[in-house]
């Protein structure tokens, strides 16, 4: 039997076209949505201002959610991860990072990654599908609803496991359920969306006025070392320098460019070098990211004395740059640990194999397709 649609799916104007064969007014669409977003209603039993024949019409139809927490592991450091459990008996991982009063969630966008960065846990699996635009919001709403009554999260980055921009349909609908003023109130300088380069879709989010700040995962000062890094994608790093320095035109938000430093393969002076000779006057801020060691990938994390000479020397070329702190390791918040780590191996959990959907354009036609 197909599951109820969940009400997280919808935006409030599709939310009031669902509630039309119920006969339900229209206004009682924002009605509902505010007992979801702003009055953690998990039942329609507690929305206690809709009369008893309306939430039972509300239970027949629809449901509050469609996520489940499966685990829950806390850091010393306050960093929080949950493991969600979807419909289909999938897990995907979304992590609470506070750092002061700020509450930033990190937020996935596919079970699974096709895109094998060689660094990352959540490539290893491949990709088993896209998340459902209820599945990306229930992640950041799992987590407000659990922080202290009043307290809300104020930052969202979309860092997460998967890379957003091949699921665009479902990551623009959640972006805008996340600004809306009758969903989460998250304006977009406030998210980042982080992408490994699909560049014909960054255009199309100017396009489509979803503008959120945006991270482009540069990793490489060179393509050589890029295609090493990533090799699943074919984008040559002048042209993820020129789409980066585009959309900060078009959008003036917050744009940078992301290294995940590795010991010995993209982190010496020379590299420093060369990125600052094709970065400087663009003024597109470098994060560096210090690996975070997966014990099942062959890389290692570079020393911080390693780590500084690459920011002095990046800095000293006139780019600014900087460095992003470490969070949560005791709990692998590092994308894709926990879930990987959770996955029973032999389960109906095991991710399943389908063709991976990167856009024929965005792939290296000398690579080896890659196998989910
Ligand atoms: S780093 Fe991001 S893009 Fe690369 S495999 Fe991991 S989740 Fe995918």
């Amino acid at each position: 039997m197909t599951p109820l649609p969940a009400i997280t799916a919808f935006t409030a104007q599709e939310f009031e076209e669902r509630l039309q064969p119920l006969a339900l007014e229209r206004f009682r669409a924002r009605q509902i949505l505010q007992w979801i977003y702003r009055r953690r209603a998990s039942s329609f039993e507690t929305m206690t201002d809709l009369s008893l024949e309306h939430r039972t019409l509300l239970a027949q139809s629809f449901r509050p959610s469609c996520t489940s927490v499966a685990q829950r592991h806390a850091c010393a450091d306050l960093t929080e991860k949950l493991l969600l459990r979807l419909d289909d008996g999938n897990l995907i991982e979304t992590v609470l990072i506070r750092d002061g009063d700020r509450k930033t969630v990190c937020v996935s966008t596919q079970v699974g990654c096709p895109i094998r960065c060689v660094f990352c846990a959540s490539g290893l699996d491949g990709r088993a599908r896209d998340l459902t635009t209820a599945e990306i919001v229930e992640q950041v709403l799992t987590i407000q609803n659990a922080l202290p009554e009043g307290d809300r999260v104020d930052n969202l980055v979309l860092m997460g496991i998967g890379e957003p921009l091949l699921n665009y349909a479902n990551v623009t609908r959640a972006l805008r359920i996340f600004k809306a003023s009758w969903g989460l109130g998250i304006g977009y300088n406030r998210i980042t969306l982080s992408t490994i380069g699909i560049l014909d879709r960054i255009p199309q989010l100017v396009e489509d006025r979803v503008t959120p700040n945006l991270a482009i995962s540069l990793h490489a000062p060179n393509d050589r070392i890029r295609r090493e890094i990533v090799p699943t994608m074919k984008k040559k790093v002048a042209e993820l320098i020129r789409a980066a320095v585009e959309y900060k035109r078009a959008t003036k938000k917050n744009v940078t460019l992301e290294i995940v430093l590795l010991d010995g393969v993209n982190d010496d002076k020379k590299h420093a070098l060369e990125l600052g000779k094709k970065l400087r006057g663009t003024r597109v801020k470098v994060n560096v990211i210090p690996f975070n060691r997966v014990a099942e990938v062959p890389y290692r994390e570079p020393s911080p004395e390693r780590v500084t000479r690459f920011v002095k020397t990046l800095g000293s070329c006139g780019v600014p740059v900087t460095v992003r702190k470490r969070k949560g390791d005791a709990i692998s918040a590092a994308c894709g640990q926990l879930r990987h780590q959770a996955r029973p191996r032999d389960t109906a959990v095991a991710i399943q194999g389908e063709p991976i959907p990167i856009p024929p354009s965005a792939l290296d036609p000398s690579a080896e397709t890659p196998q989910a």
